[in-house]
């Protein structure tokens, strides 16, 4: 399977861009990062092995999925430490869930040959 390029949240396109020594605006080591104002994930190819970045990757859509449903204002009230602790928190427990339930992902998803019963 191929690394993301791309993916959409609503129309939005956002761009996967897979780097090398990223750094978080701070100046620290980052393994992902997503800029909505840019519609970007930035992710370290060269950290951590493939469930790690699938991991990290997940996290960074929550980001972006926050950040489109205005999340970060609805529910967060702007505080951006607060949106990080939930993005941190749901993203394995996100990623594990689809993947412990591949027919009930293809059934939501509509794909054909899910079974209605
Ligand atoms: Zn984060």
């Amino acid at each position: 399977m191929k690394r993301p390029k791309s993916f959409l949240v609503g129309s939005f396109l956002y761009q996967v861009l897979w780097e090398t020594d990223l750094k978080d605006s701070e100046g620290g080591g980052a393994y992902g990062l997503q800029d909505s104002e840019h519609q970007t994930v930035q992710m370290d190819k060269a950290s951590g092995n493939e469930d790690h970045k699938r991991e990290v990757f997940v996290h960074e859509v929550v980001h972006a999925l926050n950040s489109r449903a205005n999340l970060d204002n609805l529910v967060f009230n702007g505080n951006p430490k607060l949106e990080e602790k939930y993005a941190a928190t749901i993203a394995p427990w996100l990623l594990d869930w689809l993947r412990m339930n591949p027919e009930v992902v293809a059934w939501v998803m509509g794909v054909d040959g899910a079974e209605a019963e």
